[in-house]
């Protein structure tokens, strides 16, 4: 690959680029997610979202003809997540060799106008859709495979059954926006209450701490470093999760029995 073709698919505002490249590798129609690394100088080696900053962002939107403002919102998440000096790991889902990992919305999956992955669902403690006012599910239902990027799509097992596309689980093909799903995810909202919901609520107000730089805790201003201190008190989701308590709950059997904080 030497140069661009036409054809650039324009990342949404919220969008995360390791799952852009993913839409960017198929809309350029290239073999491999290699060769688009190779073209904008980049190691596909770990977590892309996290290196994907300040020179090495300018570096893509220059070769990639973005708009300046492209994955603004991406690149103020990554730098609190580097400032609040809180080990990545215990904020963002990565596989075991650092690779970006994806919780999802399915209502949102089914939505055309968002055919995307926010790079809010990169984090562990993003529980909920506040579009949807749903839980988020954290691997395919189906397989239990994690939704990983950037991915080669057309060379998924899905795509060799016929199926591409980011709607989809790329193992098995399972449709990750059914009306089962988004029904199942609904009720796992309404079957949380109390203290798992302000635990929820902290961990979208972590987000957007990260985004801002700053937090309030009692009415106090604090900077991200005291962000250590919060994880410490376990105030985060991070074992709130759709494939575990809150799916039991649903199936039934474990409601009468599981009434503890996550
Ligand atoms: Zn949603
Ligand atoms: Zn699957």
């Amino acid at each position: 690959m030497k140069r661009i073709k036409h054809g650039v698919p324009q990342p949404f505002q919220t969008e995360a680029p390791s799952a852009w490249i993913s839409r960017l590798v198929m809309a350029q129609r290239l073999d491999s997610v290699g060769e688009l690394f190779n073209f904008i100088e980049l190691s596909n080696k770990g977590d892309i979202d996290r290196l994907l900053v300040d020179k090495k962002m300018a570096s893509l939107r220059h070769r990639c003809h973005l708009p300046k403002s492209s994955f603004d919102a991406h690149e103020r998440l990554m730098q609190g997540v580097a400032r609040c000096k809180v080990d990545p790991t215990k904020l963002m889902l990565m596989t075991a060799s650092g690779k970006a990992c994806f919780k999802f919305c399915p209502h949102c999956l089914a939505d055309p106008n968002r055919q995307f992955m926010p790079i809010e669902w990169r984090f562990a403690q993003w529980c909920y859709c506040p579009a949807h006012h749903c839980l988020m599910m954290d691997s395919c239902p189906n397989c239990h495979a994690p939704i990983e990027h950037p991915v080669h799509v057309e060379s998924s097992p899905a795509a060799q059954r016929g199926y591409a596309g980011l709607r989809r689980c790329l193992q098995c093909s399972e449709l990750l926006c059914s009306d089962a799903l988004i029904r199942d995810c609904s009720r796992g909202w309404d079957a949380i209450q109390g203290l798992e919901r302000s635990i929820v609520d902290n961990g979208r107000a972590l987000i957007a701490a990260l985004h801002e730089g700053s937090f309030v805790v009692g009415g106090r201003s604090y900077t991200l470093d005291y962000l250590r201190v919060v994880v410490k008190w376990g105030l985060l989701p991070s074992a709130l999760r759709y494939r575990g308590c809150i799916d039991d709950r649903i199936v039934g059997g474990a409601a009468s029995r599981s009434s503890s904080a996550p």
